[in-house]
Order: C-alpha cells, then sequence, then structure tokens
C-alpha cells in the first residue's frame, strides 16, 4: 500500500461506522470544524463554497418566484416573542438571551432570532394599509440560534444559517397556494442541484412549526437509512397577524387580517450532500454545486515544467472560459497519486490528468469520481467533453440516490413487520395511520420513527387498510423514519 492509499484508507469506511466517517470526512476535506463553544462550527472555505453555490441557485428561484430580499434585526424583544402563545411555547427552550449592553441590564431582555416571526410581524403591521400592499413577498438570508442540546456539524448546531421566507395574502386560498409553491420550488431545487431526490407532503399536527396551521416538509433518505428534513414550508394563517395586528383594508373597503407563510432552508443541505453521495472513498459532489467542478493534475515527470505545464495550463483556461469552477493542482510537493487521492477525498466530480505521452498524441485522460471511469478526450476542444460529461455526472449521481430511495421504501402491513424492518434495514416505511396522535406517539416511542410526512394528490390508503399500531381504519399512509 502507498502511502497515498493508506491516508486515504484512513477515513473510516462509511459501511463499517456512518456516523464516525460522517465526522472525518467533514474534518478531512476540511469543510468545517469544530468551534470552542460547544456545538458550534467553522464553516472553513471549502464548505462555505458549497454553502454559496447552494445560495446562488436558490436565490435564483426565489427571485424568479416574486420575492424580493431584506433584512430584519438579530434580536427580538422578549414581548414580541410572546405574542403567539403556541410559538413562544414551541421555541423557548431554545431560545438564547441577552440581558445586559456592556455593563447596562436590558429593561427587556432580547432573544437571539430562533425563527423571525416576531420581528418581521411588527413591521408588516407598519408597512401593509390595503389589499394593493399584497402580496408582499420578502425572503431574508441571515443566520439562527437555537440552543440545541445534540448537536452534529451541519446537520443540527447552535447557530446556522438559512434563508427564510415571510409572505402575506390577501385571501387563505392564496396563502395557500404560496405554501405548496414554494413546497414544488423547493422540490424541484434539491433535485435538480443536490441531486437528492426527496418525498413532500404534510406535517402532522405534532410534528408541525410551532404557530403554524399547516406545516409541509421535503424528506430526503440519508445512505445509513435515517431521514432528513430538508426544508420546510409553513400555512402559518392569521395566526401571526391576530398576534401583531397585521390588517389591510379589502377590495370592500373592510379591515382583514393578512394571511401568513413562512418557509426556510438551511446549511443542513450541505449534511445533506455528504451523507447522501458520499463514499469509502470520500465526498462525491454532484458538478452543479460542487466548489471545484474539474482538477487539473499535470504528471509531474522529467522536463513537465516546460511540457506538461503549459498544456495543463491551457487546459484550465478554456475550461474556465466556458464558465466551469476549475482548479489547476501544480504543487510540487504532492505525487500525482496523493494529488488523485485528496481530490478524490474532497468529491471533485471530474479529475483531467495530463502526462507527457498525453501532451504529444494531443490527449488528457478523463476520470470521474462517481464511478472512476477512465477516458480519454482531445486536449484541443475539452470542453465540448467536458460539460456534457458533467451533466451525466449529475444525472448519474440523481439517479443512484433515486434507486436507493425506492429500494429503501417499504411497506409494511402489521406492528412486528413494522419493527423488523425499522431494525434490520431503516429506511422509510409506508404503513396505514389512524389519524390520532396516540398511535403516532406511541410508535415514536417504542421504534423512535417518527411521521416524516404525509403525501399530498396520492390517494389514500386502500379499501380495508388498518393502521399499523392499532389496527382501527387508516386515513392516511405516511412516509415513516427514524430520523436526524
Ligand atoms: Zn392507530
Amino acid at each position: 500500500m502507498n502511502t497515498n492509499e493508506r491516508w486515504v484508507k484512513h477515513i473510516t469506511p462509511k459501511s463499517e461506522d456512518f456516523s464516525r466517517w460522517y465526522q472525518e470526512i467533514i474534518q478531512k476535506a476540511e469543510m468545517a470544524d469544530y468551534a470552542p463553544m460547544k456545538g458550534m462550527m467553522v464553516i472553513r472555505p471549502y464548505g462555505y463554497a458549497v454553502w454559496e453555490n447552494i445560495q446562488r441557485g436558490l436565490d435564483a428561484r426565489i427571485k424568479a418566484t416574486g420575492h424580493v430580499n431584506a433584512y430584519f434585526p438579530l434580536f427580538i424583544p422578549e414581548s414580541y416573542l410572546q405574542k403567539e402563545a403556541e410559538h413562544v411555547q414551541g421555541f423557548s427552550p431554545e431560545v438564547a438571551w441577552v440581558t445586559a449592553g456592556g455593563k447596562e441590564e436590558l429593561e427587556e431582555r432580547l432573544a437571539v432570532r430562533p425563527t423571525s416571526e416576531a420581528i418581521i410581524g411588527p413591521m408588516y403591521s407598519r408597512w401593509i394599509r390595503s389589499w394593493r400592499d399584497l402580496p408582499l413577498l420578502i425572503n431574508q438570508w441571515a443566520n439562527i440560534v437555537r440552543w440545541e442540546k445534540v448537536t452534529r456539524p451541519f446537520l443540527r448546531t447552535t447557530e446556522f444559517l438559512w434563508q427564510e421566507g415571510h409572505t402575506c395574502h390577501e385571501t387563505a386560498e392564496e396563502a395557500e397556494a404560496e405554501t405548496l409553491g414554494v413546497l414544488e420550488m423547493y422540490r424541484e431545487f434539491v433535485e435538480t442541484e443536490l441531486a437528492i431526490p426527496v418525498v413532500t407532503g404534510q406535517k402532522t399536527l405534532r410534528e408541525k412549526f410551532a404557530g403554524a396551521q399547516m406545516t409541509y416538509a421535503l424528506e430526503a433518505l440519508m445512505s445509513d437509512g435515517k431521514a432528513l428534513q430538508m426544508g420546510t414550508s409553513h400555512n402559518l394563517g392569521q395566526h401571526f397577524s391576530r398576534a401583531f395586528d397585521i390588517k389591510f383594508e379589502d377590495r370592500g373597503q373592510k379591515l382583514q387580517y393578512v394571511w401568513q407563510t413562512s418557509w426556510g432552508m438551511t446549511t443542513r443541505l450541505v449534511g445533506a450532500l455528504i451523507m447522501v453521495h458520499g463514499d469509502d472513498a470520500g465526498l462525491r459532489f454532484p458538478p452543479r454545486v460542487a466548489p471545484v467542478q474539474v482538477v487539473i493534475v499535470p504528471i509531474s515527470v522529467g522536463d513537465w515544467k516546460s511540457t506538461v505545464l503549459p498544456a495543463a495550463n491551457a487546459a484550465a483556461d478554456a475550461l474556465r472560459a466556458a464558465g466551469l469552477r476549475v482548479q489547476l493542482d501544480a504543487r510540487e510537493e504532492a505525487t500525482p497519486g496523493w494529488k488523485f487521492a485528496e481530490h478524490e477525498m474532497r468529491g471533485v466530480p471530474l479529475r483531467v490528468e495530463v502526462g507527457p505521452r498525453d501532451v504529444k498524441s494531443g490527449q488528457a485522460v478523463l476520470v470521474r469520481r462517481d464511478r472512476r471511469v477512465k477516458e480519454t478526450a482531445a486536449l484541443d476542444g475539452l470542453p465540448v467533453r467536458v460539460k456534457p460529461l458533467l451533466d451525466e455526472i449529475q444525472e448519474s449521481l440523481f439517479a443512484e440516490a433515486k434507486s436507493f430511495l425506492e429500494a429503501n421504501t417499504r411497506a409494511a402491513r402489521t406492528y412486528p413487520e413494522f419493527k423488523e424492518i425499522l431494525e434490520n434495514e431503516r429506511g422509510f416505511l409506508r404503513s396505514g395511520w389512524c389519524g390520532e396522535g396516540g398511535c403516532e406517539d406511541r410508535i415514536k416511542e417504542e421504534t423512535m420513527a417518527t411521521i416524516r410526512v404525509i403525501p399530498l394528490n396520492e390517494t389514500g390508503p386502500g379499501a380495508g387498510e388498518a393502521c399499523v399500531c392499532c389496527g382501527r381504519e387508516a386515513k392516511a399512509r405516511p412516509y415513516f423514519a427514524r430520523a436526524y
């Protein structure tokens, strides 16, 4: 075993200990590091570049659907947070408080935002006067603090980054259409850009956002068989507009409370990318969000600096000119073999090798990270081959994740069967449910599985299908899973 192989092998295999693999790969690929404070992380440049690509793709979609960005304060006065009873109850165990400014004790303590409904609401009540001001469609990119007990880099940290949309509408129907429109925007974004297939639907009342009328979510399956909530879209009804007095004069000159929505996606998506696509050799980024899409490694033998390097440089320029994110790795202190292993571990979708013989024959060797398949391509006009190849890698990663999701979605008709599948295989379970919170609680207590979503636009449970827990008639067929 040579040095670079040993270095790569140092990562705990994913199949052996998924959780250790996840922690190790994050450190080794320099995605993030632990901060001195418990539960907090530093997003390192390579990890932040992934987040920037996620932001770019999502922000474009948010704007294309008519929303605009703004920024609201980090602090929320306690009295504001308390205005919506269910909201404050849901969030109070996780709120961080500011009690002093310098040496002066504050008259009213300030919450560090755990979400922004309670600071945006009072502003909306000042801005909205008539139906002409609606719909109001605002998004903000911000950081959030929730004092979590159990944390894991990207998936759950005390401080995280997100976007939160907050909209106001004239009618309940429009608010519901917005909530579902955003859910669909999120689904398309995650599947297209992140190459992660999802299931979407409603949350149960027990799992909904504190203060919402209804929460919709998208859920993905990580490769250890546990589910991860990828984003949520809430129909807030008039809960917050009544609490914050957000009224408008309607088309008949009558005063009405607005109908609201809120929705968000977070840096947790970076964790999902790692957990869905990674393999024993490290990360595998889908090209559309990869910080580096193509790495060019010149084979450093003989007089490579005067022969190979110029050709490698020209190839890098041509690929950059074609709009690709390219790194030329001409480090002298590392061998080509070391570099291959390192960029594989960091998940660069495509490697281009250029050696002395390649230069003579006007060719380069292309190696796909996803399948580790090699091919040769003409150096002249390299982008003509590389661009479609990156598209193929993107599609192939999605297809692989999709077949994993399908293979790991199982139906269970009886409770023993349900428990057995969760013990041995995990994944998503489709089973009948009577709609009662009691059964939901019992299933959670006994199996650690929760109802992830109840799918929409699907024909309900078949005739005669029973609740997997109590045996009464089923009202829905949710997706159950153990989740992060
Ligand atoms: Zn039941």
